[in-house]
């Protein structure tokens, strides 16, 4: 057995042309696939219909394919859509598939997913004893059907389990049920916390004692860590997906999981990557991060009002709700794919012109962002640089493109001057790194500056590392590019 997770960007909450053209190259065979999890447009509230639109259009796409039913792959595939791309979070979805094979056990294990379905719930049923237990017993199924032996194997269980309108509720509880809040929205959470449970007591991470109703909202030393419940209108039964590690199944892909302490942690995921044999840093590289198939994330706003000492209003917000603020903050924090650190720092292209072509704007200079220079320079030398390729282009021979590269020489040593005179009034946090790195004089008397700039900076195909050098007197910069300078 081999499972593959296949990820697709999502435009709106009806766009599966993603995994329509990986059907159609035979990328994936619509018949292996086992789930699909993701993030779509809508509010991951009550009336977040997005989540539903999108399962609907994905079991069409999915029956055209295999000739089943919609409602037979629905009955045979969890969809678990969690709404919400606050921040720079980014709608898309992850198809599991699994190829069968005859089992061998292997010395190494391999990655592996099992899913199960509770019964349909009721509104009486969710956030109660009954969820919990069917859930716990849905997550054994799916752990069996994974070939997963320990639960010390299982790092993620995906739950998706109902929520209900307002009417629903009412419904039920005039036809004796016993709903245990009418609030759809907090029924949603006590209903994701009796899953949480369920999880917690079908892997032994809590006795099954405590795994009890009475325990939601009152206990929070049960808990499981590796639970991820979301609930939605868009379906009736508690769907799980079990992910783990398996030495019955084969193929190149691995999971891990760790805990965030809070919503500012960073520590969790790199410690995940870690134990993945990836290099604890703050941000991968591009090409470290194209290896990870998919990244899945839980988190809630801390019930104390509290991070790290300080208070937050995510709980006391009348306009937005906490899950909003919480996906907001959370987001970023993703060494992997969120928030993409990039190098801003003073940057120059040399030469800016060559045999047919010329740079101007960020492509042939970049300055610190706090001296606000790239608009203003952009648009100036763009007008410089369309006189010299009218020059280069009707008058052949002409100095134009020489003279807009002296120009752009003298615009950038002029800068650099005035850089420098900015940044050295700034006297107070001589030590920081922030402004001992912008304040930077070399030592000895005289000689040169050399300030590599980071690689990345450099466009790969034509775009050399270069080394600026400054002429210095007395170890202090004169404000002229060096011998060897631009
Ligand atoms: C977050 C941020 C804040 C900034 N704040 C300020 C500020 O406050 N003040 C200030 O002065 N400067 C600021 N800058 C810098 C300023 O935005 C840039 O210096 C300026 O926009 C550069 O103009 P440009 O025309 O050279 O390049 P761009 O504005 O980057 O334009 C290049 C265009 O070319 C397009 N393009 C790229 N490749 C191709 C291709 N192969 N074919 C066709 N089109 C292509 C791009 O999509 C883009 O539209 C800021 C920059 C950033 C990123």
């Amino acid at each position: 057995m081999q499972t593959d997770v296949h990820r697709f960007p999502l435009a709106d909450p009806g766009d599966v042309q993603g995994l329509r053209q990986a059907i159609a190259t035979g990328l994936v065979d619509p018949r292996e696939i086992v789930a699909v999890i993701g993030k779509t447009h809508g509010n991951g509230l009550v009336n977040d219909y997005t989540r539903g639109f999108l399962t609907q259009s994905l079991a069409f796409l999915i029956s055209g394919a295999t000739g089943e039913t919609p409602d037979a792959i629905r009955q045979r595939i969890p969809f678990v859509f969690s709404g919400g791309v606050e921040g720079v979070l980014s709608p898309h979805y992850s198809v599991f598939t699994v190829t069968e094979s005859r089992s061998v056990e292997s010395a190494e294990k391999a990655l592996a997913i099992g899913v199960a379905f509770t019964p349909e719930l009721a509104p009486g049923d969710v956030g109660r004893q009954r969820q919990i237990d069917l859930t716990a017993e849905a997550v054994i199924r799916a752990m069996r059907s994974a070939n997963i032996q320990s639960s010390s194997d299982v790092h993620f269980v995906q739950i998706k389990g109902p929520a209900f309108t307002l009417a629903e509720i009412l419904a039920d509880a005039d036809a004796g049920g016993r709903p245990a809040s009418d609030n759809p929205g907090k029924l949603m959470g006590l209903g994701r916390a009796a899953s949480a449970l369920g999880v917690a007591k079908a892997l032994g991470e809590i006795p099954a004692s405590r795994a009890v109703e009475s325990a939601i909202g009152r206990d929070f030393e049960a808990f499981s860590s590796v639970a991820s419940c979301s609930a939605g209108v868009e379906v009736r039964a508690n769907e799980v997906i079990v992910v783990g590690m398996s030495s019955q199944w084969s193929g190149p892909l691995a999971i891990e999981h760790a805990p965030m302490k809070d919503a500012l942690d960073t520590t969790g995921i790199r410690s995940a990557l870690s134990g993945l044999g990836f290099p604890d840093v703050l941000q991968l590289s591009s090409k470290q991060a194209s290896r990870i198939r998919a990244v899945f994330v839980k988190c809630e706003a801390s019930r104390d009002g509290v991070i790290r000492g300080k208070s937050h209003t995510m709980l006391n917000d009348g306009d937005i709700d906490q899950q909003r603020h919480i996906r907001a903050a959370v987001g970023p924090a993703d060494p992997v794919s969120g928030a993409l650190v990039r190098p801003c720092a003073t940057a120059r292209l040399h030469p800016v012109i060559g045999p047919g072509w010329l740079a101007t704007g960020d492509a042939s200079a970049a300055y610190d962002p706090l001296s606000g220079q790239g608009i203003t320079k952009s648009l100036r030398n763009g007008v410089l640089a369309a006189y010299a390729a009218a020059d280069a282009l009707l008058k052949p021979g002409s100095l134009g493109l020489t003279r807009y590269a002296a120009i752009l020489d003298a615009q950038f040593a002029g800068y650099q001057r005035a850089h420098r005179a900015h940044f050295a009034r700034e006297t107070r946090w001589a030590s920081a790194p922030f402004w001992a790195r912008r304040q930077f004089v070399p030592s000895g008397a005289g000689g040169q500056i050399s300030v590599a700039f980071p690689k990345e900076v450099w466009h790969d195909s034509c775009w050399k590392p270069k080394c600026q050098t400054y002429e210095t007197k007395n170890g202090r910069p004169t404000g002229n590019i060096g011998a060897n300078g631009p």
